[in-house]
């Protein structure tokens, strides 16, 4: 049997989307330049409402913005939180079903219907409206490009029914699912942290309307749901509403208790409260306004940032218990936890952030747009699924490398130059005085060894540490730079969880030749750069070594044979003139081999003194 060679076409696109099909908002991104965007047409915003408007007159509907701005006037006519609905029977989404003004009834298959003008959808149909509207928006920005083929995202507990509604619903906007993907895995993926080995993640996502915790562990780039805890009712709109609480009892005297509850003036309350929200998650303090133009009534007041904690604090907290409950059910302890990764718009509210960072004793990772970290990882894995390399992400890497000052002028390189980017590099820090209450950190580039020979990037200071003995405070200070470059440094002592944190555009202002001058020159001065870190090295270690000498002697002294106590004082003496015109490393060497030397007995007798504590079954504090 002959074959006939046929000439196929293929339109596929070389693209794959990923889409955040949200309660509340939905967005798409791909993979674009080694690195994962989200797609919008320009000067547009690229998220999209996910609410469906049905006009009375039977026009084309009206989806997302639009369609949301009908809410208040024809609410049983716009359609939202359909996501709710999805996979679910009617007799197990009965508290959701009193929360929407629109009529549903379930069909003789047991699917859940939304009624409109007479006719039925079920959530599958309303939901691929939705996905073909943030589909279409996302294609705009492609030049017509249409990348069918989709990852779409779940909240971690979504059941198979769930899931299988999620599918069905992008079938029929006709879209080839590649992979349903977690919403949590998305947002660990977005921020590469497939690329850790092993390690246990929470994902807090706190949004507009729900409460979502994961506990994940990932082993070898795979991500598993540990637990999963949460509040379906809880979020941003509950913030809002504790400032529209305010503006209700401000107007008590103005409006009648008719008019205190008419869905318009709620409206316009919420969106003043948010607005003040907004305001205050970098302000210390707000307006909190609203003008009744048809009442010619005017609500003003000033709302500052710890009356607004106040307020939400509750709420937080609940926030925090849900933490608990899942760290409890994956059999967890704070401790346990490698990374945090905030999602979510509430998230970028700084008591939220302060909350989380407290309860897990760990920075977390905020440095994406928190609406837009299930999205990117979303394209993250749709880019995956088609074939292409995680590598490309890291196309861009470090040309010179970061790091802080320490003491003695010398540099800690945190991250190295051709690191690829994004990354995180997290080191401990302590103290170097007796009592220090704060440390000053100056974040350095370049490849020499003295901070006088690199590029001041940023300097900052972290207060609030407790007095203590040098080198007892643990300071953690993590260095992140994103796919775009951007540096953020943090900072968060341990013990009160005091934390600091500072953002710098490495590159800014530096041109290539002037990467390439700074190359060169460590080259060139390689072997001088090494003398004089030695000696800078040896200067900070010989001041240590001196401070424990010193204490170490009070209280022995009397112990010591005269000689032995002159020994350790001449070199003690000799340790002091080092501090000054040190960079002779050989001489520095000396001194400090002759410090050690000198105190040799002093350790024989500190030890001998704890050995027979040991042996006397006394406490070590007692000796
Ligand atoms: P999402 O559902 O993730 O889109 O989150 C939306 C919620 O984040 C809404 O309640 C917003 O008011 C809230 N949000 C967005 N930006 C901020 C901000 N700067 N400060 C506080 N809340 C914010």
């Amino acid at each position: 049997m002959g074959y006939i060679e046929l000439n196929v076409l293929n339109n596929q696109s070389s693209l794959a989307m990923g889409i955040d099909l949200g309660t509340t908002n939905s967005l798409a991104a791909v993979w674009k330049d080694g690195r994962p965007v989200i797609v919008h047409p320009e000067g547009k915003s690229g998220s999209i409402p996910s609410v469906i408007h049905f006009p009375t007159d039977g026009s084309q509907l009206k989806i997302g913005r639009e369609g949301r701005d009908h809410a208040a006037a024809a609410p049983e006519r716009t359609l939202f939180s359909v996501k709710r609905l999805m996979g679910r029977p009617e007799a197990d989404v009965q508290d959701e079903l009193a929360r929407v003004p629109f009529p549903t009834s379930e069909g003789e298959d047991g699917v859940l219907r939304v009624n409109v003008d007479g006719r039925e959808f079920t959530p599958q149909e309303l939901s691929a409206l939705i996905l073909n509207r943030v589909h279409d928006h996302g294609c705009r920005a492609l030049n017509d490009e249409k990348p069918d083929r989709v990852v779409i995202t779940v909240p971690a507990y979504f059941d198979d029914a769930q899931r299988q509604a999620t599918r069905d619903a992008a079938r029929l906007a006709g879209l080839d699912v590649l992979r349903i993907v977690n919403e949590p895995t998305a947002a660990c993926l977005a921020y590469g942290l497939d690329q850790e080995k092993s390690g246990n993640v929470v994902v807090y996502d706190l949004g507009g309307g729900t409460f979502d915790v994961s506990v994940l562990s990932i082993a070898d780039g795979v991500f598993k749901v540990l637990s999963t805890a949460g509040d379906t009712h809880l979020g941003g709109d509950d913030f809002d509403n504790a400032l529209v609480g305010l503006i209700i009892d401000g107007l008590q005297g103005d409006l009648t208790e008719e008019e205190l509850k008419d869905p318009g003036f709620l409206t316009a309350a919420r969106l003043s409260a948010e607005r003040c929200k907004h305001a205050l998650s970098t302000d210390p303090q707000a307006e909190l306004h609203m003008v009744l133009a048809s009442r010619g009534v005017t609500f003003h007041r000033t709302v500052t940032r710890s009356e607004f904690e106040d307020l939400v604090r509750p709420l937080v907290e609940r926030t925090i218990d849900s933490c608990r409950r899942a760290l409890s059910d994956a059999n967890l302890e704070p401790g346990d936890i490698d990374e945090v990764v905030m999602v979510g718009g509430s998230t970028r509210v700084p008591m939220v952030q302060a909350a989380v960072e407290s309860f897990f004793g760990r920075i977390p990772h905020t440095e994406l747009n928190p609406d837009e970290v299930v999205a990117l990882g979303a394209a993250v894995q749709a880019h995956i699924l088609i074939g292409g390399s995680r590598d490309m992400l890291l196309l861009d890497v470090i040309p010179l490398s970061l790091g802080l000052e320490t003491v003695g002028g010398a540099i800690s390189k945190l991250v190295m130059r051709n690191s690829t980017i994004p990354c995180s590099v997290t080191e401990g820090f302590t103290t170097y005085a007796d009592n220090q209450t704060g440390i000053d950190f100056h974040v350095v580039q370049g490849e020499r060894e003295m901070v006088s020979d690199c590029r001041s990037l940023a300097k900052f200071q972290l207060k609030g540490i407790p007095p203590m003995p040098a080198g007892m405070a643990r300071v953690a200070v993590r260095f992140h730079v994103d796919a775009d470059g951007l540096l953020t440094v943090s900072a968060r002592e341990e013990s009160t969880g005091a934390s600091t944190r500072v953002e710098v555009e490495p590159m800014s202002g530096l041109s290539d030749e002037e990467v390439e001058r700074m190359l060169l020159s460590s080259v060139e001065h390689a072997e001088e750069d090494f003398a004089v870190r030695r000696a800078a090295d040896l200067v900070t270690e010989i001041g240590t070594m001196r401070t424990a000498t010193e204490r170490s002697l009070e209280g022995v002294r009397e112990h010591l044979d005269r000689e032995t106590l002159e020994d350790i004082e001449a070199a003690l003496a000799a340790s002091r003139e080092a501090d000054t015109g040190g960079t002779d490393a050989e001489r520095l060497q000396a001194v400090r081999d002759e410090l050690e030397r000198a105190t040799l007995p002093l350790a024989a007798l500190l030890m001998d003194d704890v050995a027979k504590a040991a042996l006397s079954g006394k406490r070590l504090e007692d000796v």
